[in-house]
């Protein structure tokens, strides 16, 4: 039996609602192509079965919820609601109706976005509801942007300058927002020097992640390349946030477009996702049943300090938990 792992006690769960599969730009190695179920839509088009999802899961992951298999590994104090994409500024409207929704259920709110639709009004408005901003930027270079896929299809790519404008907004707005940038570090930008965007938008986090080839691994990165990105970046390690491809298996609770649990395949040279039964239908506690998911990786993530080492390759700790719960009659 594994050991319970106990996380220090004010930690922090987060949840990853990828609310669309839906983007602007077309990154070769995206990772957020999920099965649709036929005909049917994404939930954030429909806004009462959004908070119903947003209801459930706040309830399966409240702290207090001691039926809830994560709490024999690890402890937690509040929940964030982390809205991804696709590019999740797609739909303005509807994330922007669904911020205070979330706010007074009891979720801290985060959004990542690929920075495109951000402007500083859409900033102002959203700002007080939300945490923390992440904006995914994977290179200085308007050439490198282009090879790896980050340009609308009229050929655009994201304006670093007004971007820079709409966080200043942001921080105005709400002085507390911290603001994170994710790098994913790839083939092509494998020798790019991030300092200059890094200067520029002055994050309180720099996530730099080796791509993972979940869907497409064209893109792919060697192990050395990887380092030699991360060695040459040391001079931000006092924000940085390192995480390699073992590091991101099994250590997120990701939600997908359609309202299902879902983690990447096990298995070597196994590619895209594993599935839960929808949430909304199964409930959240037999949705979450046979959901591989391992704590140290997670709380490596969000609660070690920026710079720490990575989590060692999961033999070196401990199998990943296996969380198996037996799903209501
Ligand atoms: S910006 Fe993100 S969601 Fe859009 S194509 Fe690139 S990786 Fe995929």
């Amino acid at each position: 039996m594994v050991p319970p792992f106990t996380s220090t006690p004010a930690g922090q769960l987060v949840i990853n609602w990828h609310i669309t599969e839906a983007c602007n730009y077309g990154c070769h190695y995206c990772y957020a192509k999920w099965e649709k179920p036929d005909r049917q839509r994404e939930l954030v088009h429909d806004a009462g079965r959004t908070k119903e999802l947003l209801k459930r899961l706040y309830e399966f992951f409240h702290p207090d919820n001691k039926g809830n298999p994560l709490r024999q590994h690890m402890d937690w104090g509040s929940v964030r609601l982390n809205l991804a994409g696709g590019e999740p500024l797609l739909y303005t409207r509807r994330v922007l109706e669904m911020l205070p929704v979330a706010r007074d259920i009891g979720f801290d709110v985060s959004l990542i976005t690929n920075g495109s639709k951000l402007d500083s009004a859409i900033m102002a408005s959203m700002a007080t509801s939300i945490s923390m901003l992440g904006l995914s930027i994977d290179s200085p270079s308007a050439r490198n942007n282009e090879e790896i896929g980050r340009s609308d299809r009229r050929g655009r790519q994201l304006d670093l300058a007004g971007l820079a404008a709409a966080v200043d907004q942001g921080r105005r707005s709400n002085p507390r927002l911290r603001v994170k940038v994710n790098t994913v570090v790839n083939q092509v930008n494998q020798w790019d020097d991030m300092t200059s965007v890094i200067e520029r938008l002055r994050p309180e986090k720099w996530k730099v992640l080796r791509m993972l080839p979940v869907v497409d691994d064209s893109l792919a990165v060697s192990q050395q390349a990887f380092n030699d990105f991360v060695i040459r970046h040391a001079h931000l390690a006092s924000i940085r946030h390192v995480e390699d491809n073992q590091d991101m298996t099994e250590s997120y609770l990701m939600v997908d477009p359609m309202g299902r649990f879902f983690q990447n395949a096990a298995g070597a040279g196994a590619r895209g996702y594993r599935y839960s039964q929808p949430i909304l239908e199964a409930g959240a506690l037999a949705a979450f049943a046979g959901m591989r998911f391992s704590a140290p990786k997670f709380l490596f993530r969000y609660v070690a300090p920026a710079g720490a080492a990575p989590v060692p390759s999961p033999g070196a700790i401990s199998a990943p938990f296996n969380l198996m719960v037996a799903a209501p009659a």
